[in-house]
């Protein structure tokens, strides 16, 4: 994946595509605490670094839902989105209807030429929603 993105392989670009590749949201403290489960003296630095890389190629996707820090994961290009819980943060892949940015068609856009939509759903997960009913 590394050689046809391009990208130069390196001992810590392996670990952490592997630790994205094992699924999730993954903010970077936990994929640095993961890299370094398997390499040792890996930076929270160094991780930042091949974060950037690997999504500058496509081989990593960025999201920052309002209020989180920045979550990295592995699967990219399909577009999804996702559902952020309000409770505890928890984010979850969802499909995106239309399959192809952008999702939405605004209409009159001043002239801007849109390439994409950041779709983002807030809602309770099914833990949450039971906690709140317990409350009742
Ligand atoms: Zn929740
Ligand atoms: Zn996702
Ligand atoms: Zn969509």
């Amino acid at each position: 994946m590394l050689r046809t993105a391009g990208l130069r392989v390196t001992r810590p670009r392996l670990a952490v595509l592997d630790v994205l590749k094992e699924g999730g949201h993954l903010e970077v403290e936990e994929i640095a605490a993961r890299v370094r489960s398997r390499l040792t003296s890996v930076s929270t630095q160094a991780v930042y670094d091949v974060l950037g890389a690997l999504s500058r190629a496509g081989l990593a996707r960025r999201i920052e839902p309002a209020g989180s820090p920045a979550r990295y994961e592995a699967r990219t290009g399909d577009n999804h989105h996702h559902v952020v819980c309000r409770g505890c943060g928890r984010i979850a892949d969802v499909d995106c209807v239309v399959g192809e940015a952008p999702c939405l068609d605004p209409g009159e856009t001043d002239g801007f030429e849109v390439d994409e939509a950041e779709v983002t759903f807030w809602g309770l997960c099914p833990d949450c929603h039971a906690l709140r009913d317990d409350d009742h």
